[in-house]
């Protein structure tokens, strides 16, 4: 039997979420076969779902600008509407004639729901309404271990599936399309007038120095990343002072390139990284459509703790040290160096990332949820999967989750990963004239090496808020008292 291509005659909505790019986007090219195509970004206001951080808004308001540019020079204009897309892809539909409407399915929990269900109401009004893969290599609910169950071990999960990613060759962008004949006619709002960029005060002068947002500058970055600085990630990626990895996370969080895009290009080159660094980089990778994978079989990920044991842990309730945590105002230097660079550049290094979060989980029995919150509205790759499930492994609460009895200290983790101080130097320039010896621990310096640093503790940099011996055994204590309850 044929198929019935006899709607490819009138206009086609293509509704552009979490994919904000042209190429790889399987959506766009769905739609491109159509008479006409009209691209749509929708501004959700209410609902279920979490607003995107300050951080993720800002990266918006500059990928959205850059997808425009793209699809003006394809021949058709971005309209921006903000409400519900329950209401407004139908009336859009309606109001332009469009019978097809496709989306690159997003996983989030959150908008499952609402997307099945707009999903079946536009078929029931006899539209087409299409979703098609791509931000992942995977789709998350196909995977499952021999028992059927989902995975819960990261290891055994890529075993199963690393065999079945090289397989899909990433799509071209269409060449052009045909705007919708009355394109003027149809009402969009201007990007500016979303208030997403912060003004007063302006706190993006160093995200503006990081990031080139939109799919150009993920290109970018893949390219230098794969020709110039792949060499040497097995080994480097783990030190923060150094600009070993890749830094394309928060351009996979807001769809500009596709983890299929990396692979391909990881296959194509020719630099002669060792095969250990692809292979390391690759797994990354896999991280990610592993925390997806937790988050879509457990869709309560970002508010409960995965380990039920962990509903009765004593939490303290301090937002002094809380304060001093998300302020870099601990006195533990690699900690602060790791807060003040998420607050400077909308980035941390993983391996910082790791320590800041046992710091709040452990030394200060601070909520995994308060720091998983902050790092939501400070992150520009803030992503639902992995922040919730990162927060909930280093917490001990996660799934395959560090045992909670594994409490990093600061000043050796410190001295290991950033052996001369350059990442806490350039993050926390009072302490830039410390010693390498006493960097991560200048509480521990004579006066005369503190004096000769220009530092005065307690004034120019503060105390440690918390000792480490005294933190470290309150936190196995508290952890003995849910294991005795269980
Ligand atoms: P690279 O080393 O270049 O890795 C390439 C890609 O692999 C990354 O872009 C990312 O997509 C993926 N990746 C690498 N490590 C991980 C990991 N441990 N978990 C999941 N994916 C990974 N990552 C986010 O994208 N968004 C978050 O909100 C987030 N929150 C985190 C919170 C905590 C407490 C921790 C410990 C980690 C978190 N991560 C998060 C994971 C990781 O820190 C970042 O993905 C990584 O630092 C991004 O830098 P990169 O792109 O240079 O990584």
């Amino acid at each position: 039997m044929e198929r019935d291509t006899s709607h490819l005659q009138d206009p086609a909505i293509v509704w552009f979420r979490n994919d904000l790019r042209i190429h790889d986007n399987e959506a766009l090219v769905a739609a491109a076969q159509h008479s006409s195509v009209i691209p749509v970004h929708i501004r959700q206001t209410g609902g279920a779902a979490r607003p995107l951080g300050a951080a993720r808004e800002w990266w918006l308001h500059h990928s959205l600008s850059s997808l425009g540019r793209s699809l003006d020079s394809l021949g058709t204009p971005l309209i921006l509407l903000s409400g519900d897309p329950a209401d407004l892809v139908p009336e859009l539909a309606k109001a332009t004639g469009a019978t097809a409407v496709y989306w690159n399915r997003r996983y989030d929990p959150a908008f499952q729901t609402a997307d099945s269900e707009l999903k079946a109401e536009l078929q029931a009004k006899n539209l087409v309404a299409e979703s098609f893969a791509g931000q992942l290599l995977h789709e998350p609910t196909r995977l499952r271990t021999g028992s059927g169950t989902s995975y819960k071990v990261y290891s055994p999960f890529w075993r199963a599936l690393e065999p079945d990613v090289e397989n899909r060759p990433p799509l071209d962008a269409p060449v052009s399309l045909t705007p919708y004949g009355n394109i003027s006619g149809l009402s969009t709002e201007s990007l500016d007038s979303w208030n997403l960029l912060p003004t007063k005060p302006d706190w993006s002068g160093g995200l503006v120095d990081a990031w080139t947002p939109g799919e150009t500058g993920a290109h970018e970055r893949l390219s230098d990343f794969i020709e110039d600085r792949m060499q040497g990630y097995d080994d480097r990626r783990d030190i923060p002072g150094v600009d070993a990895t890749s830094g394309l996370s928060p351009h996979l969080a807001s769809g500009e390139i596709t983890p299929a895009q990396i692979f391909e290009a990881l296959k194509n080159t020719d630099n002669d990284a060792a095969p250990a660094d692809r292979t390391k980089f690759r797994k990354e990778i896999g991280w990610r459509e592993f925390a997806w994978h937790l988050l879509v079989n457990n869709p309560a990920l970002v508010e409960k703790n995965h380990n039920t044991k962990f509903d009765s842990f004593p939490w303290l309730a301090d937002s002094k040290t809380l304060n001093s945590w998300q302020k870099g105002l601990t006195g533990y230097p690699v900690v602060d160096a790791g807060m003040r660079q998420l607050w400077q550049t909308g980035w941390m290094h993983n391996r910082v990332r790791m320590i800041v979060a046992s710091f709040l989980t452990k030394h200060l029995l601070i909520d995994w949820r308060k720091g998983e919150d902050w790092f939501w509205d400070t992150l520009v790759d803030a992503d639902p999967a992995s922040n919730a499930a990162s927060w909930q492994w280093v917490a001990g609460s996660g799934a395959d989750a560090a045992p909670y009895f594994r409490i990093f200290n600061p000043v050796l983790q410190g001295e290991k990963f950033d052996t001369n101080g350059d990442y806490v130097r350039s993050f926390v320039p009072e302490l830039a004239q410390m010693p390498k010896k006493f960097i991560h621990k200048p509480w521990a310096a004579p006066q005369q090496v503190l004096d000769a640093a220009g530092v005065r503790l307690g004034d120019t940099y503060p105390h440690p808020i918390i000792d480490h011996q005294l933190a470290r055994n309150r936190a196995l204590a508290a952890y003995q008292q849910i294991k005795e309850a269980a």
